[in-house]
């Protein structure tokens, strides 16, 4: 009480605070099986409690097997952070009592984690995409554990969904490096990408493939103290972890400015959607001590550096080495943002490129006139064409078989239609004419039908010969190659 009273006397604050912020992070790994047993993983729309077996049911007497996918995943993940696999690690047991945890206990990983340290370094963007900042976050470690099952709650029943319990999930940890809430959004959908890149997970935020437990604390700028952290618990879209730490971190400096200072001691709140404000959920007074010890049914892994070489050397581009690429060939960074988050845009492009070496033709085939069509027939991008479709479209518009304008036409019909463009272009007769005669008489047509556009062309006025060549254009149904005739058409009028 003394010491508040104190505090209050103290002249009214000036230094600027400090937002600092640490995450956990849980993505699911997308295994065929579950983390230790041989369980479906997949239980999105399936009935409850049917992707389930006596193990990740916890029932007495079973044991568990790791699953060797999960574990490479992990350890290809780990590398693609820059962290570094630990040659010994092993399972612990992690207990607490929960309805929807049916052993009692989580394996998890707790003082033999298999990576440690590592580092995401990412861009903060703008609304339009255009980055204003590049940072880094450095991470602790990531573990392997499994998940648990799922509560829902319907008044006062709750009914209890174990699909999801023992499905294998990665536990990524940061430093707290983080300076915003819009820092950590960006900084996880960047981690996103690269898990979703070296198909660690699928991260699908809908599905809850991504939850984040997100610390954030204050301090004095200039100061190097951490205070105590007030940490979210279970925060699963960008939007719901956005919005809690900009509430918490408001509510935070209020509390500040009230009491002079930062909180006494850790806390632990909930985030509520539909309210959108945090509540308490429990203090230090209360936190929960997991009794952790090692697992006795999993032996301990050892990993050799040439096991790890071996994954290593598979590792496909990262988010970050694909943008630089990208980048250097001249594109906006809209455009880069499109090729990096959408696999099926880069293997497009790839092709076009890797044909054309023309990266802005490139780009206004694949990303403005491809996805402009998909978008405008409401198609999805598993339904764009094959790059070997693409490059036949390509093709015969370089080989002058068709015009550029022609080919934009026949990419919204091999859209719409899913078919070829060789199967457009044969069965609409579009096939462009470069034959000079077939040429040539067209154009003497269009001089004996246009006389008045010859009369003021032979007086000096230039343009009108660009009325002659869209009648020559339109008579041939847009097929004549309009360099032809232009060249014909000048010729025949000296
Ligand atoms: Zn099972
Ligand atoms: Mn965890």
């Amino acid at each position: 009480m003394e010491e508040r009273q104190t505090a209050r006397l103290l002249p009214e604050m000036t230094k600027e605070l400090e937002v600092i912020i640490g995450l956990e992070v849980h993505a699911q790994m997308n295994t065929n099986t579950k983390m230790f047993c041989g369980c479906d993983n997949d239980a999105w729309n399936k009935p409850p409690n049917t992707t389930v077996c006596p193990i990740c049911m916890g029932h007495p007497g079973t044991l568990p097997v790791p699953n060797r996918s999960a574990i490479e995943k992990a350890i290809t993940a780990s590398l693609a952070l820059g962290a570094t696999v630990q040659p010994d690690n092993h399972f612990d047991r992690k207990h607490y009592f929960y309805p929807d945890l049916p052993a009692g206990f989580q394996i998890s990983q707790y003082d033999f984690p298999l990576a440690k340290g590592g580092s995401v370094p990412y861009a903060v963007a703008d609304a339009s995409g255009k980055t204003i900042e590049e940072r880094t976050c450095r991470l602790i470690r990531l573990h392997v554990e499994n998940d648990a099952g799922k509560l829902s709650h319907y008044g006062d029943r709750t009914l209890c969904d174990f699909n999801r319990a023992g499905t294998p999930l990665m536990e990524i940890v940061t430093e707290p490096d983080l300076r915003s809430a819009q820092e950590a959004v960006a900084f996880v959908q960047e981690l996103r990408r690269i898990l979703i890149a070296v198909n660690a997970s699928d991260a699908d935020m809908f599905k809850g493939m991504m939850r984040f437990d997100a610390s954030i604390s204050l301090r004095e700028k200039g100061s190097k103290k951490l205070n105590p952290r007030s940490e979210i618990k279970n925060l699963n879209s960008f939007k719901s972890l956005e919005k809690a730490l900009t509430y918490e971190g408001k509510r935070l400096a209020d509390l500040w400015k009230k009491d002079s200072g930062p909180l006494p001691h850790d806390i632990t709140v909930g985030w509520l959607d539909d309210e959108e404000q945090t509540r308490m959920l429990r203090d230090k007074e209360t936190a929960t001590d997991y009794r952790y010890f090692p697992e006795p049914d999993i032996p301990p892994m050892q990993f050799s550096t040439k096991d790890i070489e071996n994954i290593c050397k598979d590792l496909p581009p990262l988010p970050r080495e694909l943008k630089a690429r990208y980048t250097s060939l001249g594109l906006t960074d809209a455009e880069v943002n499109l090729l990096v988050n959408e696999p099926v845009l880069r293997r497009l492009f790839d092709a076009v490129h890797g044909k054309t070496g023309d990266a802005k033709r490139t780009s206004g085939i694949v990303l403005t006139q491809l996805v402009g069509f998909l978008n405008a027939h409401r198609k999805g991008l598993h339904e764009a064409p094959s790059p070997e479709h693409l490059l036949a479209l390509v093709a015969s518009i370089d080989a002058a078989t068709i015009s550029a304008n022609t080919g934009k036409d026949v990419l919204e019909k091999m859209v719409k239609k899913g078919v070829s463009a060789t199967d457009i272009i044969a069965s609409e007769g579009l096939k462009q004419i470069s034959d000079t005669s077939a040429i040539e008489a067209a154009v003497d047509r269009a001089i004996a039908q246009n006389p008045k556009a010859i009369e003021s062309y032979k007086n000096g006025k230039t343009q009108a010969l660009g009325a002659i060549v869209g009648w020559v254009m339109k008579e041939t149904k847009g097929q004549a190659n309009p360099g032809m005739v232009n060249e014909i058409l000048r010729k025949k009028l000296g």
